[in-house]
């Protein structure tokens, strides 16, 4: 086999929560797995402060903290863990090809896809000056935080009504913001919505800045774009809704995947449509999205993985 040729028996890519989890158990397994972390090594978490809902931290966890955490173990337990991102997949046949960085070309008996999505955000500077410190993309993770407070959301898709109920059962006032006159949500979601008295919504509404006063979020000026009539309102937490991508693309054409690139698993498993191939994580789940259910998946890929390649040899040596 060539030098920039490399044989393993199980490949990782992504280094989330799910990636993570899946590394300590094919490592306990002794399925030997090679781990490709991606660009934004750790994931999602990395670009989190405090994680309050993960169990097993009683008083709460620094994201970046809590995936060094994870990176530790899994390495611990030998992983190996590389720094780079796979640019190209070839799922044809077994064993699979994997390209990493554009370069070096990986042969697997098993892949574990746990590359994650990512959150879409509105591309303003102050949304990035102030995330973590006020701004987030994650009710269920961050809304703790701003109990009592008035805080506002942006979006007006299921996940942005979702949120916004959860929200105004810890706030004193969540204030909607939504671009159009109209919202994207289920009917079920909407009826929620509007029957929730601390919910104020405004139509036709786009956030033109995050105001802060350089520590954290004190407001969010916005503007009616029928009226441009331009008002700030006092909030100590903002929340982005507008949708989750899935970081899926380079799977494109060789995996199941449904209309946005969520891929697609048998449902109480990891498997795909691919033999050998297995995913965890939010890269097939838009509905939990959470560390630890994405930290379980990895573990139930592993297993997966696991029992995949005994079953191979249990054939091949009976
Ligand atoms: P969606 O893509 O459905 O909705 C995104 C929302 O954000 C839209 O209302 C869109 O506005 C708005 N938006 C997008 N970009 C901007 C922007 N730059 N400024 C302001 N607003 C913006 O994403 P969701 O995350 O809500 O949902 C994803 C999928 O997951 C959907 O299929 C949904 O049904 C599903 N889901 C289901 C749940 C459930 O059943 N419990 C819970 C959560 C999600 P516009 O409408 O104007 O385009």
């Amino acid at each position: 086999m060539s030098a920039d040729i490399e044989h393993v028996k199980c490949l990782i890519i992504g280094s989330g929560p799910a990636g993570y989890t899946a590394a300590i158990y094919a490592s306990r397994a002794d399925l030997k797995p090679v781990m490709y972390t991606g660009l934004l090594a750790g994931g999602q978490l990395t670009q989190t402060t405090d994680v309050e809902n993960y169990p097993g931290y009683p008083h709460g966890i620094m994201g970046p903290e809590m995936m060094e955490n994870f990176r530790q173990q899994a390495e611990r337990l030998g992983t190996d863990i590389r720094f780079g991102y796979v640019s190209s997949v070839d799922f044809s046949s077994l064993p699979h090809k994997v390209v990493v960085d554009e370069r070096k070309t990986i042969t697997a008996d098993t892949v574990i896809i746990s590359t994650g999505a990512s959150a879409k955000w509105l591309g303003l500077d102050s949304e990035q000056k102030y995330s973590g410190f006020g701004v987030s993309a994650c009710a269920t993770c961050d809304g703790f935080f701003f109990k009592g407070e008035d805080v506002a959301i942006v979006g007006a898709g299921d996940t942005a009504a979702e949120e916004a109920t959860y929200l105004a059962k810890l706030c004193k006032k969540v204030t909607m913001i939504v671009r159009r006159d109209e919202f994207r949500a289920s009917k079920a979601m909407m009826h929620r919505v509007l029957n929730t008295p601390n919910i104020e919504i405004l139509y036709n509404t786009e956030t033109k800045e995050i105001v802060g006063d350089g520590q954290s979020v004190t407001g969010v000026t916005v503007i009616n774009n029928v009226t441009n009539q331009e008002t700030t309102i006092p909030v100590a937490g903002f929340f982005v809704a507008i949708g989750h991508h899935p970081n899926t693309e380079i799977f494109k054409g060789w995996i199941h995947m449904d209309e946005t690139g969520y891929i697609k698993t048998t449902p109480g498993s990891t498997t795909t449509n691919i033999e050998g191939v297995f995913c965890c994580g939010d890269a097939q789940d838009h509905i939990y999205r959470q560390a630890v259910t994405a930290a379980g998946s990895g573990c139930m890929a592993a297993i997966d993985a696991e029992r995949y390649l005994a079953a191979k040899e249990h054939v091949v040596t009976a």
